[in-house]
């Protein structure tokens, strides 16, 4: 009898085949006190396991394909470094010369420690690099119990097309296990933002996580379906549910295909109108992948990590610097660069602002730049100014409020615009200038706004949150935030309007953009550019290439007016119907 299993998808795709069972043992850690004759031969012990440890994730690392993107590799480099810490590598030793203990307990102890210091951590992201911190203390604890690499690290070809079903698994489980071709993998831990579970999405192995207790229900060898776009495992198909699984495996597969050639196809609706396809991007290494899924430019380049983890923010030079490599590498395609926009949940080293209660409200973006000009934001304003003289530069003013805002943000650039003329810099007099909408008081007010900018792009992960009154990374009222609730919409529709009326371009730059669910709707509400991350692009380009703008626009335009949830979700459906 068929049973289903629900987890958390973490990477689509549908992959059916036979289980594999990892039982990664539970290590016996113990404690045992160790002669004072010996604790350097201890020290020595742990030191050898730990070089051991590293020449496997060297051996690991040596086996991923060179097609493979770079930053893959670099998961692996991780678990290097970590060993080479002096975290792991010396303060182990230490316990061990203090206690007098045996170098697994030592290694646990520290382990403990650092774990500990994760789990304070407020960032969700941050908090799951502790498994990190397991993964590598579990692969030398393995060497010191003199066990071997678990079976699914030993090249392998007959665990080709295999499910891997375990309790946890490393990136380097994740990059040894596509390089067996392994058909997917299921997990009774992780999270969505673990290393793993995002190297699987880039490499395309379907994954599930926190599918707790999947070892109990899943022997050896059992036949599994598993759908990691869905999060759901099928325990023994019935010959129904395998033939169901088997034509949409065989859809997926034609629709890859067909989605690649879509790479140098226009997007343009079906009744011919052109839309404008752009990338976001946060960090330069980004770049490439702008190119190759054939975007029009970047439409959001999230500039705030470039001051992230490191005690001083960067200078002119850096940030010039920064710019015109990132120009190279997009071979004249224009970007929009936005501002410093930390605070609230991006914080930077030294400017945590302690006692806001609310920082998701307090000083962030825009007005953080203007209580700190000469620190933040004018060596950025410059560089800026300067890049727009080596390419298509546009520069984009994030979480505007009032017009004052924009106004002093705006004296603040002529002033450098003359001290370059001055000094005979070179830059584009003609840099567009855009605003972020993405306060709902600058979204009411948004032809205000349109008739002093050169373009505006609606940021809706703000909007969403600000309009709602959720903290975007609350859990707790999560349920709240919901692109298609009316305020929302009307809100966007505003500035879509706005922005026609003073004939300026308005992009969208949030989630929604490249929510598949919306494109239609964002299309039939008038919206002609998005800038979505570049794994959706094509996914986008898609909706967009079979859209009659026409034909949603009707039914955007009633759904404004839903009296109920459910009406505006029976809209949203014809609209994704309404196939020309
Ligand atoms: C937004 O708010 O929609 C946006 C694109 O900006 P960020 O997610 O960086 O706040
Ligand atoms: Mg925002």
């Amino acid at each position: 009898m068929s049973i289903a299993l629900h987890g958390i998808g973490v990477a689509k795709g549908i992959a059916i085949g036979k289980a594999h069972i990892l039982v990664r043992d539970q290590l016996e850690i113990s404690e045992y006190c160790v002669a004072r004759e010996l604790v350097e031969d201890e020290v020595r012990r742990l030191d050898e396991a730990t070089v051991l440890a590293r020449q496997q994730l060297r051996a690991i690392r040596e086996h991923i394909p060179r097609s493979t993107a770079p930053d893959i590799a670099a998961f692996i480099d991780t678990h290097v470094l970590m060993l080479e810490d002096t975290a792991l590598s010396q303060e182990p030793a230490r316990l061990i010369r203090e206690r007098r203990c045996n170098a697994e307990w030592a290694l646990r102890l520290q382990r403990d420690a650092l774990v500990a210091v994760f789990e304070e951590m407020d960032d969700p992201y941050l908090r799951t690099r502790k498994d990190d911190v397991d993964h590598v203390v579990h692969r030398i604890q393995r060497i010191l119990q003199n066990q071997g690499p678990l079976r699914h690290e030993v090249p392998d070809s007959r665990l080709a097309g295999y499910i891997i079903v375990a309790d946890d698994l490393t990136p380097a489980d994740t990059v040894v296990m596509q390089h067996h071709g392994i058909a997917a993998f299921v997990t009774e831990y992780g999270g969505a933002t673990s290393h793993t579970a995002i190297l699987a999405r880039s490499l395309g192995i379907p994954g599930i996580v926190a599918l707790h207790q999947a070892r109990r229900y899943v022997r050896e060898d059992d036949v599994l379906i598993v759908d990691g776009g869905k999060g759901v495992v099928v325990l023994d198909p019935d010959a129904r549910t395998l033939e169901y699984y088997q034509g949409l495996q065989r859809q997926e597969r034609a629709d890859l295909a067909e989605l690649g050639k879509l790479k140098g196809a226009p997007a343009r609706t079906e009744d011919g109108i052109a839309v404008i396809l752009e990338a976001n991007i946060e960090l330069p290494k980004d770049f490439e992948t702008v190119l190759t899924v054939g975007a029009t430019g970047v439409g959001l380049y999230r500039t705030e990590y470039l001051y992230m983890n490191r005690p001083e923010p960067p200078d002119e030079g850096e940030h010039f610097e920064v710019y015109a490599d990132v120009l190279r590498l997009l071979e004249s395609l224009p970007i929009t660069i936005r501002t410093l926009d930390i605070g609230a949940d991006k914080e930077m080293d030294g400017h945590a602002r302690p006692g806001a209660a609310n920082p998701a409200l307090g000083l962030r973006a825009v007005r953080l730049c203007l209580k700190e000009p000469g620190l933040l934001f004018l060596p950025q304003l410059r560089a800026i100014l300067r890049a727009s003289a080596l390419g298509p530069v546009r520069l984009l003013i994030p979480m505007l409020a009032s017009l004052q805002e924009l106004h002093q943000v705006l004296a603040i650039i002529e002033g450098i615009r003359q001290e370059l003329r001055a000094a005979s810099i070179p830059f584009d007099p003609n840099m567009p200038i855009g605003g972020m909408i993405e306060v709902p008081a600058a979204a009411v007010c948004a032809d205000l706004f349109a008739r002093e900018l050169d373009f505006l792009s609606i940021g809706t992960n703000d909007l969403i949150q600000y309009t709602m009154a959720i903290d975007r990374v609350n859990d707790e009222v999560s349920y709240l935030y919901d692109p298609l609730n009316l305020g929302v919409l009307r809100l966007i529709k505003t500035t879509i309007d706005a922005a026609a009326r003073c004939h300026i371009p308005v992009a969208m730059c949030g989630e929604m953009a490249g929510d598949l669910r919306y494109v239609r709707l964002l299309l039939g509400l008038g919206l002609r550019e998005f800038s979505v991350h570049p794994a959706t692009l094509l996914e986008v380009k898609r909706i967009v290439n079979s859209t009659s703008c026409g034909a949603v626009a009707t039914l955007a335009a009633e759904l404004l007016n839903s009296r109920s949830q459910s009406e505006a979700q029976e809209l949203l459906i014809a609209i994704n119907g309404c196939v020309v």
